[in-house]
């Protein structure tokens, strides 16, 4: 019999699992006859900073504009530093940059990949000695991968510097850090709703979510042109509005955000459990981590062969990401990094793979995938 492919990500099977339920409330969109922001969004962005815990979720047209919106919304912009990591989405950086501020990349922890708040204090010494010209302003821990930064410590760091910090949870929903939802801790946070996300439209659109009221006023003009009543501008603004279709589709997806998270996870363990001897390099959990696993990323030191193997048994891999940020030919040589570069970014660079991870995978295809990969591991030792 011949398998199918196995894809590594597939936001197709939860539309089709909720199909119905998705199409009768675009159609309600429709029918209604609201097509910008209007009651459609005001329900999703309740639900959804009711499902945090928070006061306020300001929906906008993507993850990177929900960066750049809570960083202007903080008042950062030129001539600030904001803090950041190089193992990141480019668009992470992208946003810091349409902010108006530079962003300043710091090096990672090599066994969770998250931020490393050493070196996020060792860079923010050399940029107040080195940079008069720059101030640092924030700070934007991103939680890769589902896997929450060490929040304390960051935190720490930004409250003794003077450092805002915005919350990248792109990778993150549902995530928690010692029981704290990721995108409560810091002055605001971040989401993306690209549709392979653990929460995804089916197109694009994002949020920024706070508990600060003056924060989300602000940010309800910045989206808008920076109205603050119709046709009248307070503040430049810019035009970044989450489309009602888009809310409708995440108001249905949200209620399932819990089970497919318990389904990643659950996928996870049993990678874990069946991969634990075979030499690959597993996804390390902190022991104060509720990791949602957005990607399942393992280690292999010939990462070309193995991912060719895995081609070749039906199976997709993809690679988060190929080149960190501050190698990327937009940002070489251009940006500002940690004293003595980025050793731990640089050395997972090349060994990096995510393999298929995404709820409906179904237990047959995650068998498969261990036992490919098992093979594979024999057939190298004979
Ligand atoms: C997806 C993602 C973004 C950007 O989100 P978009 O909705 O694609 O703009 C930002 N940061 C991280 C870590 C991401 O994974």
């Amino acid at each position: 019999m011949l398998e199918s492919f196995i894809p590594f990500a597939n936001p197709r099977a939860a539309y089709m699992e909720r199909r119905d339920k998705i199409l009768d409330a675009v159609v309600r969109v429709f029918d209604g006859g609201r097509y910008i922001l209007g009651e459609t969004v005001g329900t999703f962005e309740k639900a959804f900073a009711a499902y945090l815990g928070l006061d306020h979720a300001v929906g906008c047209a993507s993850g990177t504009d929900a960066i750049e919106l809570a960083l202007r919304g903080l008042g950062i912009g030129r001539g600030k530093a904001v803090f950041t990591v190089s193992h990141t989405a480019v668009a992470t950086v992208a946003a810091i940059e349409r902010a108006g501020a530079v962003p300043v990349l710091v090096d990672i922890d090599e066994a969770l990949y998250t931020m490393s708040p050493d070196s996020l204090e060792e860079t923010i010494l050399h940029v107040r000695e080195t940079r008069p010209d720059l101030a640092p302003a924030a700070v934007v821990p991103v939680h890769i991968y589902g896997h929450p930064c060490d929040m304390d410590a960051i935190l720490d760091i930004a409250a003794r510097y003077g450092l805002s910090v915005v919350e990248d949870c792109a990778q993150a929903h549902g995530a928690r850090y010692k029981g704290k939802v990721a995108g409560t801790m810091g002055h605001a946070a971040a989401f993306s709703f690209y549709p392979t996300k653990n929460l995804g439209a089916l197109g694009d659109a994002g949020a920024v979510v706070t508990n600060d009221a003056a924060l989300a006023a602000e940010l309800r003009a910045q989206r808008q042109y920076g109205w603050k009543e119709r046709y009248i501008s307070a503040a430049p603004g810019v035009n970044s509005r989450m489309d009602p279709v888009q809310a409708a589709i995440l108001s249905v997806q949200l209620r399932h955000l819990d089970k497919d998270n318990a389904a990643r996870r659950a996928i996870a363990a049993t990678c874990s459990a069946e991969l634990a001897a075979c030499g690959l390099g597993l996804p390390g959990v902190a022991a104060w981590a509720k990791h949602v696993f957005h990607l399942y990323v393992v280690r292999c030191k010939e990462r070309p062969k193995l991912v060719c193997f895995l081609k070749n048994s039906g199976i997709g891999t993809a690679v988060h990401y190929p080149q960190p940020v501050h190698l990327q030919p937009a940002y070489r040589n251009r940006l500002p990094l940690a004293p003595n570069g980025l050793p731990a970014t640089e050395s997972i660079m090349n060994e990096i793979v995510s393999l298929p991870m995404f709820p409906q995978i179904g237990s047959i295809d995650v068998k498969r995938v261990c036992t490919v990969l098992k093979e594979y591991f024999a057939a190298r030792e004979q």
